[in-house]
């Protein structure tokens, strides 16, 4: 039975997913060729919990007035909001890439905000990203669409039985904190107490906008980051792989969609790095710092934001923007994670 399935799968991917995937702007390195193995099938049993919330969206049609009101709605922005916040810049910018430093009780408190979203553990999530900086757009990255597919990318990878273990050699730093490993392993508990909050908000249809539409949306925004944004968009920088800035991707992520700049400097708090680039997470990581519950914020220096530009051409008016804003001179190169 199975030996069909993946015919089917490898058919599927050859057809319609590969050639979605190659249209993008992204096919700018066409030597990159997929050496990798068609990956598995998704693990059906251990994505139920996933798969299942995807469904229970559909639990809105037999709401009175599919349960939309002020309420609802507001419940639905604001758990969207925290939490996505909670995904780009407490599990990426924080755990993954160690932009700003916080006392060891915030940084327990932020993770559980991150857990809420029900990504998985603080390092699960931060191992796997820095595997993809590590093997961006090669064989070993866990979801390059060039070397896969886009709905690998996407979220195939994530129901992969073969990414289910945690990658611990390349999260030894946070995993010496106890707290944290008993958070990973209890992952769910955060995202279950906020479903318990929404259905005492708004009972049912607290429950169904603010946990799991809400949950559903902040899923496919972060996996926009993985898929589309090594896709669609542009480059600035002329990193040794395909991610691209995108303002809508910017937007529905809080500031993630200037994957380019990311890449480029990875250990930067903001991935906007001029004020036209919106970044509300690193307008959110400001404010913790204004009122002393973050600190010691990575920015990219003047040097590095002029450093390895694609098109030269733009390096002075980037300088006058620099200099203007007195970026901090950090390290002019852009270290990995
Ligand atoms: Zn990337
Ligand atoms: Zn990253």
């Amino acid at each position: 039975m199975a030996r069909p399935l993946t015919q089917i799968k490898e058919h599927f991917i050859s057809t319609v997913i590969s050639p979605l995937a190659k249209s993008g702007a992204g096919a700018r390195h066409q030597t990159v060729q997929p050496t990798q193995p068609v990956p598995r099938l998704p693990n059906w049993l251990k994505s139920s919990g996933f798969i299942g919330l995807h469904l229970a969206v559909l639990a809105v049609l037999f709401l009175p007035n599919f349960g939309v009101s002020l309420t609802t709605l507001a419940l639905c922005g604001f758990t969207y909001f925290i939490r996505m916040f909670g995904i780009t810049g407490v599990y990426h910018r924080y755990f993954a890439h160690r932009s700003y430093k916080t006392s060891r009780v915030m940084q327990f408190l932020l993770a559980c905000l991150g857990a809420s979203a029900l990504q998985k553990g603080p390092l699960w999530w931060a191992s796997h990203h820095r595997e993809h900086h590590r093997y961006s757009d090669t064989p070993d990255d866990p979801h390059s669409p060039h070397i896969t597919s886009f709905w690998w990318s996407h979220v195939g990878w994530i129901l992969s039985p073969e990414h289910v273990d945690t990658p611990w050699e390349a999260i030894r730093d946070w995993s010496l904190y106890p707290e944290l490993r008993w958070l990973d392993r209890n992952h769910w508990i955060p995202g279950t107490l906020l479903a318990v909050v929404c259905f005492l908000v708004a009972g049912w249809a607290g429950l169904v906008w603010g946990f799991v539409i809400s949950t559903v949306l902040v899923y496919h925004g972060t996996f926009s980051i993985n898929s589309l944004s090594h896709l669609v968009g542009t480059r600035r920088y002329a990193t040794d792989d395909e991610s691209r800035n995108n303002l809508f991707l910017a937007l529905i992520t809080l500031g993630e969609g200037w994957h380019n700049n990311h890449h480029h400097y990875q250990s930067s708090a903001n991935q906007g790095f001029f004020w036209w680039e919106i970044d509300i997470s690193f307008a959110v990581i400001r404010l913790l710092s204004l009122v002393g519950l973050v600190w010691d914020i990575r920015k990219p220096g003047s040097k590095a934001l002029v450093h390895r530009l694609e098109k030269p051409a733009h390096k002075t008016d980037l300088e006058a923007v620099a200099a203007a804003a007195q970026a901090p001179e950090n390290e002019p190169a852009a270290p990995r994670a």
